[in-house]
């Protein structure tokens, strides 16, 4: 399941609307939502809560959990 925040991007079935499957890139990137930017969330959300390289590192863990799930959406 989406988080509430990424559900509008859903195509259906759990991918992004905006993912280029032939080349495994964002269509939209230079004009992505903030929700996909990890600097403009860190600065929105989580700034108080922890530094910059700790956002960084957990934001590398949760992309290396979901390639795990979806092996076949590899984003280069
Ligand atoms: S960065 Fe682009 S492809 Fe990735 S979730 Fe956001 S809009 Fe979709």
């Amino acid at each position: 399941m989406l988080a509430p925040e990424t559900a509008w991007l859903d195509r259906g079935d759990g991918i992004c609307r905006n993912l280029d499957l032939a080349t495994a890139r964002c269509r939209i990137y230079d004009r992505r939502p903030d929700v996909c930017n990890v600097r403009a969330m860190y600065e929105q959300r989580y700034r108080k809560q922890m530094a910059w390289p700790v956002f960084v590192v957990l934001n590398q863990v949760a992309c290396d959990e979901l390639r795990k799930l979806r092996p076949e959406v590899l984003v280069r």
